[in-house]
């Protein structure tokens, strides 16, 4: 008998095969069934997100060591498809979590690793990506908010917007110019680990057209007084190196969202289109519906490719704005299609509350729009694309 022996590779894949299966047990005995309540009073998740910090979800890609699953990007982004074929808000509560992890991971020191990571991976401390201003939020090296160094402390004045996680998270990834003269700009910008405190406060809930349930704030800073200790990697300047370094993590997860929100409603769209009869025959049979059928299943099984490819280059530790770019392009402007066509297919009980399909409809265009917008997305594949093929 040629038997192989089980090597490491084996070993996490099968890892990787109980997490997934555990997440798809936990989905549909514990979270299936609230979801149309939950959305439509956008109410907070408060008992499911309890139950995600059981499950180590909360840690997910945070290295065992620091007492995270360690789980590697491509696994993370089968969790978030799972999760957002059933409600894409749930994955937006780990989304900035994690990427606020990400950052104290690739660029934080020694000690800030210890402080923070273990109390991150348990989800005793909840956090959230503080870039956004009134005033910019693709621009950013325009922002206005403030640090001025005063002992060993810095003070912080300014204001974010669009905080996702801002009321019920503890702790920030928050963009600062440390100097707002310098040229170039970013050079003046660093990025601090700001818990909420004195000087820190929430102004207001955001609403919004979808994407219920999960908390999008307002944060003010008003003389808000945080160590020194707390710039990440104790160095200023570097405030723009950490927010792309966490953009990859998030990009990567918007894209899976993508994947997830489109499959869904190609889930949906398949189940009514074989219920539904006019003119004696269920309505996959007419041809105008086949034809979206055809082009949504496409749209979910390339977008899946593309994120596994985005997932694979983020695996190896390489550089990867080009295939997570591409990714989230393709993945969430195909959720946008799918949802649209999904709505159309269900005529007009798709405009109804009762099915699920107007939540996708509301939910797709955020994907577009969050972690860079995907006329952003379009200018740096472009950019890269031509490094990669000089003349
Ligand atoms: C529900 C929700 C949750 C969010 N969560 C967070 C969060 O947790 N943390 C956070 O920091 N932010 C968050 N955001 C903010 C989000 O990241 C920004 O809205 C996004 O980056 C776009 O910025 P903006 O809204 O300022 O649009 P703008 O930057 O004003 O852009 C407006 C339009 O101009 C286009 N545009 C801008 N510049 C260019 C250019 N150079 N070339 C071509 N087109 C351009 C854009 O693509 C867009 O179409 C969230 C937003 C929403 C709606």
């Amino acid at each position: 008998m040629n038997r192989r022996a089980p090597n490491l590779d084996d070993d996490a894949a099968e890892r990787d095969r109980m997490i997934l299966d555990s997440v798809d047990r936990w989905l549909d005995r514990d979270v299936k069934q609230h979801v149309m309540r939950l959305e439509h009073g956008d109410i907070y998740p408060a008992e499911i997100v309890e139950q995600m910090k059981e499950m180590g979800l909360f840690g997910a890609i945070i290295p065992e060591e620091f007492g995270g699953l360690g789980l590697r990007p491509s696994t993370y982004a089968k969790i978030i498809e799972r999760i957002a074929i059933t409600w894409m808000s749930l994955s937006g509560i780990i989304n900035s979590h994690l990427i606020m992890a990400y950052i104290v991971m690739k660029n934080g020191t020694e000690q800030q690793k210890e402080a923070f990571l273990p109390r991150f991976a348990t989800g005793e401390l909840r956090g959230g990506l503080a870039l956004t201003e009134p005033d910019c939020g693709t621009d950013l090296q325009a922002i206005r908010m403030t640090a001025k160094r005063d002992g060993d402390d810095y003070v912080i004045n300014g204001t974010k917007t669009w905080i996702s996680n801002g009321i019920e998270g503890s702790c920030f990834a928050l963009l600062v110019k440390t100097d707002t003269k310098a040229d170039p700009r970013h050079k003046g910008m660093s990025m601090f680990i700001a818990e909420k405190g004195e000087g820190f406060t929430v102004s207001r809930k955001l609403e919004k057209l979808g994407y219920k349930g999960i908390d999008s704030a307002e944060l003010v800073f008003d003389n808000y007084r945080i160590p020194a200790s707390r710039l990440i990697g104790e160095t200023e300047g570097r405030g723009m190196i950490c927010a792309i370094s966490g953009l990859e993590l998030g990009r990567l997860n918007v894209a899976a969202r993508g994947v997830g929100v489109a499959q869904a409603a190609l889930d949906e769209a398949t189940r009514y289109s074989q219920q539904r009869s006019t003119f004696g025959k269920p309505i996959h049979q007419h041809q105008a519906i086949a034809l979206k059928l055809a082009d949504m299943v496409t749209r979910v099984t390339a977008s899946r490719l593309l994120v596994e490819n985005a997932a694979a280059a983020l695996d190896r530790g390489e550089r990867c704005d080009f295939e997570t770019g591409m990714a989230k392009l393709f993945a969430t402007e195909s959720a946008l299609k799918n949802a649209e066509e999904a709505l159309r297919i269900h005529g007009g009980y798709g405009y109804s509350k009762e099915f699920p399909v107007e939540r996708l409809y509301r939910d797709a265009p955020l994907l577009c729009i969050g972690e860079g917008t995907n006329e952003i997305q379009r200018l740096i594949i472009a950019r890269r694309h031509i490094e990669r093929n000089p003349l």
